[in-house]
């Protein structure tokens, strides 16, 4: 763990989360700034910077992310509404935490493209 890491210490449970899923390996908790009516952070627990440093071996772990993001969408009622699934990456992409995470996003109609 990157003890200067916030999603890291959310992950170790040093720091409080409003968590919404939990496995051994994935943790999903509500955004503390919310963007929408839902807005669900979906993070490994084990510290990965970003989608740009995303390895091969890392494609299961990937994979169970997207499948989490869903899966938080449906507890949260919205499959059948829509949802945004959103992971910013880098300076360009406004990635402001520095540990992989996507974003769930929904509960209200979502602008495109962002700005
Ligand atoms: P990014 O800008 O990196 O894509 O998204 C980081 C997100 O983490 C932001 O939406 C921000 O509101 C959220 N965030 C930052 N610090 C905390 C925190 O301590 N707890 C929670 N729940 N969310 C946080
Ligand atoms: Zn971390």
């Amino acid at each position: 763990m990157a003890n200067d890491c916030i999603f890291c210490r959310i992950a170790a449970g040093d720091l409080p989360a409003d968590t919404v899923l939990e496995t051994d390996e994935l943790l999903a908790f509500r955004d503390v700034a919310p963007q929408a009516p839902v807005h669900v952070l979906v993070i490994p627990r084990r510290h990965v910077r970003s989608v740009g440093t995303l390895a091969p071996e890392d494609e299961a772990l990937a994979g169970r992310l997207l499948l989490a993001a869903r899966s938080v969408a449906e507890d949260e009622g919205l499959l059948e509404s829509g949802f945004r699934v959103v992971a910013n990456t880098g300076g360009d992409g406004g990635q402001s935490v520095d540990h992989l995470h996507l974003h769930v996003l929904g509960g209200r109609s979502l602008s495109w493209p962002p700005g």
